[in-house]
């Protein structure tokens, strides 16, 4: 089979379809959300849409209660799942064109999900559709599953699994080329409390709001807080100042009507390294340290240098630890909110290693901070996923990426998560190819066309392989 030749005979009637299915505005939306649409009403027409053209292909098509679909080819007992969603994260502003008017210019599709994950969906839909006309035999089923929750919380994922087979193995077109076998596991946990304030009874300065981060998975870029107080406010700014130049950090203390108001600029950068960001709350905390503040305050400010502050691998929690195959635990420090006299929230996204224990985690956790008030009330976890390198879906899909691109299928680990933990036996597969630009969830994301039909040919075959 020349999968590249059979990609080339379909390409444009591929991008009619795509642009179709990218014009449509499918963020999540629960204002429309309705029941068998419990995403919004776009996201539903996004998922209908794929169905529909499954349908009109000849496919067997299945709508599991709005939540997911699947489109299937084949025969056979086992099954082999290749999974990609069809919700997209909000536009947001800037865009050269339109983002739910997709355009091509310079051999690049633009539009928001052109790369995450319309895109890949489309191209893995050619793909089984190349498989079907070729008229290749198989011994197995294949089923590309659409999801619709995949930005969000992946609610998809659990009801659709809930009520339809596993597949053996599988893969997602949802994140990098050549092969992601290995993730982290994830904990998002959110404590939250009212702070137990220490034994300083006289204070120059009152911590009254102290607040940074709005997203727990992403470095704060900003912090700010607010002071009140009897102290010298000249003395205070000159302080602060000195601070920011010395650490060549921007900020700036600045006083208002009844309070100065001190404002730290950090960098901000994907939660899974965040240690190549600089964290605009833990810088804050430091200069706060050094101010003589209230006993709540002062706790507050201690409990974050003591656990958090430069330490990203959770060594100041004695978290610490590490495996050859995804390194080191992180510890993400993303969202702060205090205000004096009221509930603290504090968020951290930790990912820890393939031998990590949860539990164990959590309760070093609960421990570091219960002595400043705070508990644990809600944890969002993934466990940690991997696939072993000699897996038959491993060698499969590497053998297919050598012959297909002659380079060298090297096998990934990240500290992020891919769709693929939704499966028991999955890893990503594409559709970025090393060294291309990264744009998902960013204004002009865009899929270069080359890539997007070469990643269709690697789809095709790879379908094959494992389902012959
Ligand atoms: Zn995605």
């Amino acid at each position: 089979m020349n999968w590249k030749q059979e990609v080339e005979s379909r390409k444009e009637q591929m991008i009619a379809d795509l642009k179709d299915f990218l014009a449509i505005e499918s963020t999540l939306d629960l204002s429309t959300a309705e029941v068998n649409k419990p995403f919004g009403k776009k996201v539903d027409d996004a998922l209908q849409y794929m169905l529909d053209l499954g349908g009109k292909d000849g496919f067997h098509t299945k709508n599991v209660d709005g939540y997911a679909g699947h489109i299937e080819y084949g025969t056979g007992d086992e099954l082999i799942g290749v999974l990609a969603h069809v919700d997209v994260v909000p536009a947001g502003d800037g865009w050269t064109s339109p983002p739910f008017s997709p355009e091509v210019r310079t051999g690049k599709l633009y539009a928001r999900g052109a790369i995450d994950d319309k895109g890949p969906g489309m191209a893995a839909y050619y793909a089984l559709k190349i498989v079907k006309e070729s008229g290749l035999p198989l011994s197995k089923r294949v089923r590309l599953i659409l999801g619709t929750d995949e930005e969000t919380n992946w609610r998809c994922m659990k009801h659709y699994f809930s009520k339809e087979d596993m597949p053996s193995m599988g893969f997602t077109p949802d994140a990098d080329f050549p092969i992601i076998t290995a993730e982290k596991g994830l904990l998002d946990i959110l404590l939250t409390g009212a702070i137990i304030p220490t034994n300083i009874s006289d204070s120059t300065w009152v911590l009254e709001q102290f607040e940074g981060g709005q997203r727990v998975n992403m470095v704060p870029d900003v912090a700010i807080c607010k002071l009140t107080g009897e102290g010298d406010v000249f003395d205070l700014k000159e302080k602060v100042q000195d601070i920011l130049l010395q650490n060549r950090i921007q900020g700036y203390a600045e006083e208002a009507d009844d309070h100065v108001k001190i404002c730290v600029h950090g960098r901000a950068y994907h939660g899974s390294e965040p240690e190549k960001g600089l964290n605009a709350v833990l810088e804050l905390a430091k200069i706060l340290a050094t101010i003589d503040l209230d006993s709540a305050g002062s706790a507050y400010v201690e409990m974050i240098n003591r656990f958090l502050t430069d330490s990203f691998f959770g060594e100041k929690m004695g978290l610490s630890q590490a495996d050859d195959v995804v390194g080191k635990l992180t510890v993400n420090a993303g969202v702060f909110q205090y205000a004096k006299n009221e509930e603290s929230k504090l968020q951290l996204n930790i990912r820890y290693p393939l031998s990590g224990d949860k539990n164990a985690i959590l309760s070093k956790v609960d421990e570091c901070f219960q002595s400043y008030g705070l508990k644990i009330v809600d944890v969002d976890h993934k466990a940690a996923h991997y696939c072993e390198p000699d897996h038959p879906l491993v060698k499969t899909l590497s053998s297919v990426y050598e012959e297909q691109t002659g380079k060298k299928a090297e096998l990934l680990a990240i500290g992020g998560g891919t769709y693929a933990r939704a499966l028991n036996v999955g890893v990503a597969f594409g559709p970025l190819f090393p060294g291309k630009e990264e744009t998902a969830h960013q204004k002009d994301e865009f899929i270069e066309l080359d890539d997007l039909f070469q990643a269709t040919a690697l789809y095709a075959q790879a379908i094959y392989e494992l389902a012959k």
